[in-house]
């Protein structure tokens, strides 16, 4: 317990995150932050962690990527005293939606925000979990761009740098608290 509260939160959520080998797919190492969340001291951390990232820069809005975004950006938008905008999976949305298609390894998907998510110009953090090869996060910052939103930063729990996530994201801010080595 004394240990864990010496250690730095980037090396606290590297003993903490679990990696499942083949999942949900064979050939995938799934990071599983469920252990995160579990942890009473590291959860707090972790949201103080982005807020001390943060909480100069003006954010006005955070916008979550569905789903586990959601559990990270909530809480940070709390600390820093900013809204919370859910960036969906499609069809989830009620309101009118705008949408942004994006590239798979194989086929496609696509993200919807709500039209009057955000004001021309405000001022928006995008968080998700875990940073792979970008394809998501990127398709989040041409979303908001899109609405007028100006993207200060993307911001994740962990990042894989071996699938070269942030060459995906070379016109905006990337902030990882946890980075694994790429290969
Ligand atoms: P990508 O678009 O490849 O950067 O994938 C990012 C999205 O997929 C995030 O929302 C992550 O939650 C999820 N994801 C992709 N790869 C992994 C992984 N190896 N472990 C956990 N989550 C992942």
């Amino acid at each position: 317990m004394t240990e864990q509260l010496e250690l730095s939160l980037e090396e606290r959520l590297r003993r903490t995150i679990r990696d499942i080998p083949d999942f949900p797919q064979p050939g995938i190492v799934f990071k599983d932050i469920t252990p995160v969340l579990n942890d009473a001291q590291l959860l707090p951390a972790v949201i103080r962690g982005l807020a001390d990232e943060f909480g100069r820069a003006g954010v006005e809005q955070i916008a979550g990527i569905e789903s586990r975004g959601f559990i990270f950006a909530a809480p940070l938008a709390l600390a820093l005293g900013c809204g919370f905008v859910p960036i969906r999976k499609p069809g989830k949305l009620p309101f009118r939606t705008a949408r942004v298609d994006y590239q798979l390894e194989y086929g496609t998907d696509a993200l919807e925000v709500h039209v009057d998510a955000f004001r021309p110009g405000q001022r928006v953090l995008i968080v998700d979990d875990v940073l792979a090869t970008g394809g998501t996060a990127s398709a989040a910052v041409r979303l908001v761009r899109r609405l007028g939103g100006d993207v200060l930063a993307v911001a994740f729990v962990a990042e894989l740098a071996g699938l070269r996530g942030r060459d995906k994201l070379l016109d905006v801010p990337v902030h990882s608290l946890l980075t694994y080595p790429g290969a």
